[in-house]
């Protein structure tokens, strides 16, 4: 006679991810893209405010920034894609996991370009306009001034010419905006850009696929900005190439069909890339081609 142990099968309750990004602003886009880019695919439907992705253990709650850190910081979602400024702004508790490299801006005061100044003391008793008011005053405490902080949600950039403020505290990307309101900026206080947020304390299993989630978008964020370069250049010339080329390791070097000659690949910067191509040619470096870098995985 057997005993067969009766075996109790758990089912184990499939882990789904639930991150807040924003319904639609300067964040949704590139919000959207990144998750896109790192795998995570969900439909197009705009009147939907919760979806899930096609394959990938992950649902998209579609929020006002305003509102992301707070849910987050609750865990009615898990993880958030949120500018920095308003982490800082709400202060609520939540964990910052990762830089993501889109979405930066400035918070700082401005004057009107009429007003002398001469330094920060000049805002001792005077009006400042702003929707930042948790890092304004931090601000002033920091720095011994006693300010009367007006907090208003609309457009704060007008409220000097319309007598409402002396000043304003606000986002600066450009400065195009100050500079049409006649106002110059002279404290840059607070430099943010978007960061992905988390719920303290998440459980193992969601922290693993958050991991994952991380992992992809670094190596995404790694091939932003990047090109990568092949070109064919004499033997001769290769170890002057090499000396030029910036690369993860160093450059992959084929030998070519046509002796003397071999083929260079390697991973550029935009930002270098024709300093980097008119050195190569100047050494000898033809059939140079640049291609679209899609992600680095390291
Ligand atoms: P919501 O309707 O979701 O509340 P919003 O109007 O508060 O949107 P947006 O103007 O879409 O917010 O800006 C979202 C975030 O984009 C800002 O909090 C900031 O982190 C970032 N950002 C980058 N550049 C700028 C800029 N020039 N002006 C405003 N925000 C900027
Ligand atoms: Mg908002």
């Amino acid at each position: 006679m057997f005993n067969f142990a009766v075996v109790k099968v758990v089912k184990i309750k499939d882990i789904m991810l639930r991150i807040a990004i924003q319904t639609k602003g300067r964040l949704n886009e590139q919000s959207m893209e990144l998750l896109r880019d790192a795998g995570v695919r969900i439909g197009d439907d705009k009147r939907k405010f919760l979806m899930q992705a096609k394959d990938f253990p992950v649902e998209i709650l579609f929020l006002r920034d305003d509102d992301i850190p707070q849910t987050v910081a609750m865990g009615a979602a898990d993880l958030g894609i949120v500018g920095y400024n308003e982490v800082a702004e709400r202060g609520y508790n939540v964990d910052i996991l990762e830089k993501l490299g889109f979405g930066a801006c400035r918070i700082s005061l401005a004057i009107p370009k009429t007003e002398k100044y001469e330094g920060i003391e000049y805002f001792n008793g005077k009006r400042i306009a702003t929707s930042y008011p948790n890092i304004l005053q931090e601000y002033f405490k920091k720095n011994n001034i006693t300010a009367d902080i007006h907090t208003i949600t609309g457009s704060v950039e007008i409220s000097p010419a319309a007598g409402l403020a002396d000043a304003i505290f606000d986002i600066v990307s450009s400065g195009g905006t100050l500079v049409s309101n006649g106002l110059v900026e002279v404290e840059k206080v607070l430099f943010s850009e978007a960061v992905l947020i988390g719920t303290p304390g998440l459980s193992e299993e969601k922290m693993a696929v958050a991991r994952q989630l991380m992992f992809r978008f670094e190596s995404v964020i790694k091939g932003k900005g990047k090109k990568y370069l092949m070109l064919n250049i004499p033997q001769s010339s290769l170890e002057k190439a090499i000396e030029i080329l910036p690369s993860m390791k160093s450059p992959t070097v084929i030998p070519l069909a046509q002796e003397g000659w071999c083929s260079l690949q390697t991973v550029v910067d935009d930002n270098d890339l024709w300093t980097v191509i008119e050195q190569l040619k100047a050494i000898g470096g033809e059939d140079i081609l640049v291609l679209k870098l899609d992600k680095i995985v390291l």
